[in-house]
């Protein structure tokens, strides 16, 4: 008997390439509605449910850039020093209340409100002390170190779109501009389950032929990084009962489903009927990617189902390649192009034309200082040590079918991913 040919051309099924496979599983189902407000304090990480429109300027009044003396720049004169007698002091939270008038200065702090009447900030660096009056340099410019009103924010500007993550910057944002709190999507919960009939949970003793369950450790993490709530479903055995039962039941409870394993070629009539015993359908099942060719996506009820191969570093790669952006699509993120660098190759590698291969690489300098990607860790899906370590992937496209050391490749930081 003729041995299968590795590919799927042969089963009749197209192979479809991530994006493909993303956008339309994207538009067949729509991200979380829901919204609640959270504090500022805990909205890291969430995604913002409307868009963020500033109701006031910052800064709110002109101020002070750096230290030094606010000063009328019609009483400079253009080419010599000029003497002024200063005549009070505004500091940050401390405004000088009176009008500044022609002819004379204020001592200024960084940060203070520019009084009425002065238009230009001289640095204190730059002037001498006499007393009770100041010596300015000349070849000033009008208006300078004076940061003015809504130079930053402007109210009436949107400074943050629906969607965008919540992250360091984003939260001072919201913060300077007095919010309190954010309206944020609802976490997406995500049920996380292994299927196999060998697998254990670690910290349980082991029989003759039987492994520890990595993939539920490993995606549950993944899946916490990216802000979701996990609902840990254990590991169900390869039987399509268990495997109808614990669906319908993760489906109930969760907005999306992750599995690993029982999608290997031949298993998909097993995944297929499994899900459509409990009321689901199957939309898609090869994917053009190395490793991870088999990935399940389909629908349960309101859940999405993403199944994926059960070799720890193809589960790994395409939650990260495949998961993560339907993942992020349903919890309402606004979807953002994952950035590929060029690099040099450091290494030669064959491969076959028709699939995208990503590659486990850790980045060095070469002697000029350009970037060279080198491989990390051992080859083959089941090697999870090799992604322990590496730094990111090297994207090999379809039909690239050789690699040679100096080559330009695009390398993907897992840091972008993570
Ligand atoms: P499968 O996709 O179920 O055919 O599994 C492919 C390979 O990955 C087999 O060697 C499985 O034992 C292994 N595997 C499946 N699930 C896990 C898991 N949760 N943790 C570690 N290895 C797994
Ligand atoms: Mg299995």
């Amino acid at each position: 008997m003729g041995r299968l040919p590795d590919d799927c051309f042969a089963l009749g099924d197209r192979l479809l390439s991530v994006e493909e496979a993303v956008a339309e599983f994207r538009s067949r189902l729509a991200g979380v509605a829901d919204m609640e407000t959270v504090p500022l304090a805990v909205a890291e990480d969430r995604f913002l449910a409307e868009d963020l429109v500033a109701d006031r300027s910052v800064p709110p009044h002109a101020n002070a850039a750096v230290d030094g003396y606010a000063v009328h720049f019609d009483d400079l004169s253009p080419g010599a020093p000029s003497t002024l007698p200063v005549t009070g002091r505004a500091a940050a939270g401390h405004p000088f209340a009176g009008p500044v008038l022609r002819g004379t200065a204020i001592r200024i702090f960084t940060g203070a409100p520019l009084p009425a009447g002065p238009d230009t900030v001289v640095m204190q660096e730059d002037c001498m002390v006499a007393g009770d009056r100041v010596i300015l340099p000349p070849g000033l410019r009008r208006g300078a170190h004076v940061r003015q009103a809504g130079d930053d924010i402007r109210a009436g500007d949107t400074v943050l779109t629906a969607g965008r993550r919540l992250g360091p910057a984003e939260i001072g944002l919201a913060a300077s501009l007095g919010r309190a709190a954010l309206p944020v999507r609802r976490t997406l919960r995500v049920a996380v389950l292994s299927t196999g009939d060998e697998l254990r949970d670690p910290g349980r003793p082991v029989a003759e032929g039987q492994i520890y369950d990595a993939n539920r450790y490993l995606l549950t993490a993944l899946l916490r990084q990216l802000g979701c709530d996990v609902a840990d479903r254990g590991i169900v055995p390869d039987r399509a009962d268990a495997m109808q039962s614990a669906l319908a039941a993760a489906a109930a409870e969760t907005d999306a489903i992750v599995t690993s394993g029982g999608v290997s070629v031949g298993d998909e009539d097993h995944v297929k009927a499994a899900l459509e015993a409990a009321g689901g359908r199957l939309h898609h099942w090869r994917l053009a990617i190395k490793p991870g060719k088999p990935v399940a996506l389909g629908q349960l009820g309101d859940a999405a189902f993403l199944g994926l191969p059960g070799n720890p570093v193809a589960a790994m790669v395409t939650f990260l390649l495949v998961a993560r952006p339907l993942l992020l699509h349903l919890a309402g993120a606004e979807p953002l192009p994952l950035r590929r660098f060029p690099v040099a190759a450091g290494f030669a590698h064959g491969k076959k034309p028709g699939r995208r291969e990503f590659l486990r690489a850790v980045l060095e300098t070469d002697p000029s200082g350009a970037l060279v990607a080198s491989r990390h860790g051992r080859e083959g899906a089941g090697m999870l040590s090799s992604l322990a370590g590496a730094e990111g992937l090297v994207e090999l496209p379809e039909d690239v079918t050789a690699v040679a050391p100096g080559d330009p490749v695009a390398y993907i930081p897992l840091s972008a991913l993570i």
